[in-house]
């Protein structure tokens, strides 16, 4: 892919519109310009805002059986022109080619479920008879859109989780605003793109490219905004979240994932999948792990298996196929996780592997040791970095995994159904994964966090139920003077 003459532009109510200012998006490997988008500024956003209104209304008329085609459509339009969906997530973010091609099917799949779950968005009977004096009352409860919903995503899915938003919106009837992250725009764009192409109405979706600094206020502050859905971090979920008034808000946040391994764990499962759930996308990834707790008996062995597949790790160019680790999204963060690891060393953390960084890449790093007041102890560190601490048992191990302020989800290794149970009622997570990492999400489950990770759950049917809002409708049915 070759950067571009003519610059990428934004849809605001169905007009592809470019801006004065333009930002470029760049390859985090060799820093290359990739193409160019607009900078959106705040009147850009007002503008956007008032084209959603018609769309509100747009959207709600659409019949079911409309929406169901728009997102199968838009699914199969992905599906053939995969690759080149996926070389633009690889490119312009850390994702390996064949990470990236993971995150399109996975897209796919986002929107074929979204057009399932439009059939199913059902009311209940209410028994109004239930309270005297109400005996001739019949009556229902239905979900109606709740208005225009305003998508602030991420840069480390930039397709799927932009998909876990516009899917539902459009499933439930709503007119949705994407603003996708600035450094990874374009799989944003492409997304959007496939949605006009696919026959919606264009009302009903726009996308501003632009700094969260600038535009961020506009999205989350004005009143015909009825619901934010927001991916990203805590220090941007907290801002939001304070600006934002009385409106419904979905905060999908960060975590810095505990994984259990117990003495009868089967260690090759467990450090396989832990290997892989701590540095998938260069361990820019929420459900990341990032804690590991073992059972004194097996600790070591655990952890020289662990360091041993790690040093295995392939680290390079993003877009060979035998790469397995990519850089991070660029060289600020890169050198963000090496002063937090260097920092951990300084206080006393055992460096077992890794700690080397060239540029944006990171190496894979294993420390164990580290004391818990420490930055890379208690904070998410969005990066290729696992701790690996030893435990007396389960109870200490949970102790441990609730001792932070984050709690997407868990993961823990055993072969006993009571320690799996224990874990499961103690551990302070949205979700525990028994026998797999905490890195383990399929696209249509409930997903999301307690504490600092997050509130509200995306999942697509969880998602719409959180965009949908629930309207009582109750008939009286007594005639006067009978
Ligand atoms: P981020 O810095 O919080 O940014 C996320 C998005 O918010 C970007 O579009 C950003 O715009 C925008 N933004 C930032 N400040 C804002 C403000 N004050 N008002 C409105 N918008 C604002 O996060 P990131 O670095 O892109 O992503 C990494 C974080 O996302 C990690 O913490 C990760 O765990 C979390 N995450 C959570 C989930 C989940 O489902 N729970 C999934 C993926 C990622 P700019 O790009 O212009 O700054």
């Amino acid at each position: 892919m070759t950067a571009k003459t003519t610059p990428r532009r934004i849809l605001i109510g169905g007009k592809w519109v470019t801006c004065d200012r333009i930002i470029e998006v760049t390859d985090p490997q060799d820093n290359s310009l990739i193409d160019t988008v607009p900078a959106a500024t705040v009147d850009d956003v007002l503008e956007a805002i008032e084209k959603a209104r018609s769309g509100v209304r747009i959207a709600a008329e659409m019949p079911v059986h409309q929406r169901i085609s728009v997102l199968n459509r838009t699914a199969d339009i992905i599906e053939n022109k995969k690759e080149l969906y996926a070389t633009t997530i690889a490119r312009e973010g850390s994702k390996t080619i064949r990470e990236a091609r993971k995150e399109v099917a996975r897209c796919i799949q986002t929107l074929r479920v979204s057009a399932e779950e439009a059939r199913r968005i059902n009311g209940e009977t209410i028994a109004f008879d239930q309270m005297p004096g109400n005996d001739k009352r019949i009556g229902y409860y239905y979900y109606f859109p709740i208005g225009i919903v305003s998508a602030i995503t991420p840069f480390n899915d930039p397709l799927n989780l932009v998909a876990h938003k516009v899917g539902p919106a459009i499933a439930s009837g709503n007119a949705i605003i994407v603003k996708p992250a600035t450094v990874t725009p374009l799989s944003a764009l492409l997304l959007v793109e496939a949605f006009i192409e696919a026959g919606l109405p264009p009302e009903v979706l726009s996308i501003v490219t632009g700094y969260g600094s600038e535009i961020g206020d506009a999205l989350v502050t004005h009143p015909d905004i009825r619901k934010i859905s927001f991916t990203g971090g805590l220090a941007a979920g907290t801002e939001i979240s304070r600006k934002a008034g009385p409106k419904r808000m979905s905060m999908e946040l960060g975590s810095n994932s505990p994984v259990i391994v117990l003495e009868d764990a089967d260690l090759d499962q467990a450090v396989e999948a832990s290997v892989s759930g701590a540095y998938s996308a260069a361990g820019q990834n929420c459900l990341g792990v990032q804690r590991i707790y073992v059972e004194e008996a097996v600790f070591e062995t655990f952890r020289d298996r662990f360091v041993e597949k790690t040093l295995q790790y392939r680290v390079g160019d993003k877009m060979s196929e035998d790469t397995d680790m990519g850089p991070m999204i660029n060289e600020k963060e890169a050198k963000r996780v090496e002063s937090w690891v260097n920092d951990a060393v300084k206080e006393g953390a055992s460096l077992l592997c890794g700690g080397q960084r060239n540029g944006a890449f990171y190496m894979p790093t294993v420390l164990t040791n580290l004391p818990e007041h420490c930055k890379l102890s208690q904070e998410e560190a969005f990066g290729p970095v696992v701790t690996i601490e030893k435990v007396s048992g389960l109870q200490e191990a949970i102790e441990k995994s609730n001792s932070v302020n984050y709690g997407l989800q868990a993961g823990i290794f055993t072969r006993n159904i009571h320690q799996a149970f224990h874990a499961i009622h103690d551990l302070e997570v949205g979700g525990v994964m028994i026998n797999d990492s905490s890195d383990f999400r399929i696209d249509s489950m409930p997903f999301g966090g307690v504490k600092g990770s997050g509130v509200g759950r995306e999942g697509v049917r969880y998602a719409i139920e959180e965009m949908t809002e629930k309207k009582v409708v109750c008939f009286n049915l007594a005639q006067p003077g009978m």
